[in-house]
Order: C-alpha cells, then sequence, then structure tokens
C-alpha cells in the first residue's frame, strides 16, 4: 500500500553504527509518524490476527513496536527482557552474539499454553529472536508467530528462526 511504502522510506540508513562496517537500521523517523506507526503495526499482527493470546516484546525497541500492538489487537504485553532487569525470571536463555553472547529472560505470569506473538523491529543474524522463541517454549507457552519490521537479508536470521513474518527487508 503507499501507506507502508511510504513508511519504509521512513527507515534511515546509518553507515557504520555502532561499528564500521555495519549499516545500521534506524527506525525512529518511522516511529515518529503517525500514519506509519499505526500501518505497520497493523502490518506486523496482520497475518496472525485471532490466533495470539498476548504480544511478547523483546527488549529494547521490540517494546515500542509489542506496545502498540498489543492495545491494537486487545491483548497484554510480555517483556522479554536483557539478563538481570526482570525482578521474578522464570527462565534464561544464552545465545551467541557477534562477539561473546547474550542472556534474555522472561517472568512466567500467564497459564502454560498461551499463545505469544513475538516481535522485535530488526532481524539481523536471527539469533536474539531464536533465542526469545526457545525461551517462550521452555515455559511451556506457543509461539503463535514471530514478527519484525524490518528483515536483513542474507545473514541467515530467517533460517534460524523459522516461520518468520516481515514487513520490510532489506
Ligand atoms: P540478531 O540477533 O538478529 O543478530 O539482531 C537483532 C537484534 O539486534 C534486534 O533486537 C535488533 O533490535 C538489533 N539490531 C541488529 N541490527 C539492527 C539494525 O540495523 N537496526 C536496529 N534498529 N536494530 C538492530
Amino acid at each position: 500500500s503507499p501507506a507502508l511504502t511510504r513508511a519504509a522510506s521512513l527507515i534511515r540508513e546509518i553507515p557504520d553504527y555502532p561499528e564500521p562496517g555495519i549499516l545500521f537500521r534506524d527506525i525512529t523517523p518511522l516511529l515518529a509518524d503517525a500514519e506509519a506507526l499505526r500501518v505497520t503495526t497493523e502490518a506486523l499482527m496482520e497475518p496472525f490476527l485471532g490466533t495470539f493470546d498476548v504480544v511478547a516484546g523483546i527488549e529494547a525497541r521490540g517494546f515500542i513496536l509489542a506496545g502498540a500492538a498489543a492495545i491494537s489487537a486487545g491483548v497484554g504485553l510480555v517483556p522479554i527482557r536483557k539478563a538481570g532487569k526482570l525482578p521474578r525470571p522464570a527462565a534464561s536463555v544464552d545465545y551467541a552474539l557477534e562477539y561473546g553472547t547474550a542472556t534474555i529472560e522472561m517472568h512466567d505470569d500467564l497459564p502454560r499454553g498461551t499463545r505469544m506473538l513475538l516481535i522485535d523491529d530488526v532481524l539481523a543474524t536471527g539469533g536474539t529472536l531464536a533465542a526469545g522463541r526457545h525461551l517462550v517454549e521452555t515455559l511451556g507457552h506457543t509461539v503463535a508467530g514471530v514478527s519484525v519490521l524490518f528483515e536483513i537479508e542474507g545473514l541467515g536470521g530467517r533460517e534460524i528462526v523459522g516461520d518468520l513474518h516481515t514487513v520490510f527487508h532489506s
């Protein structure tokens, strides 16, 4: 749609951030635009409407989109956070970064089998969302879908996450 094409044009490319050789996709101009935020939030959820009980957002930019999506879908929000930020983590999953490792955690305040739609802003290597999927499944919940605003292609992310919905891609 024209509104989505316009929204795509609001993703800014920042060369050499946060390190030399990285082309960073900055979504803040898109977030600042009311229509772009609305249409992309709807596009993130569109294939999954009626199939999820909550939205799970991945720290930190995933929280922004997941919050908008949850309100729009009329469901609650579960934060998936970096290690050490949640007071009562029920499970942790470690995953590889380009240099080193990271850990994400989640509370477990919902019944087993809760259907969760996982949302993040950008998919690169897929490590973050694959870990998010693993975390949700470790706690006995169901991944209704994995959805990202922007997929960086050619890094193998789609292959390791599986069953991925993207609004925009490189
Ligand atoms: P991955 O684990 O797929 O390699 O990296 C994805 C995570 O890193 C996401 O949580 C995402 O927010 C962040 N990320 C990686 N590259 C970019 C980028 O170019 N732009 C933005 N906004 N986030 C990125």
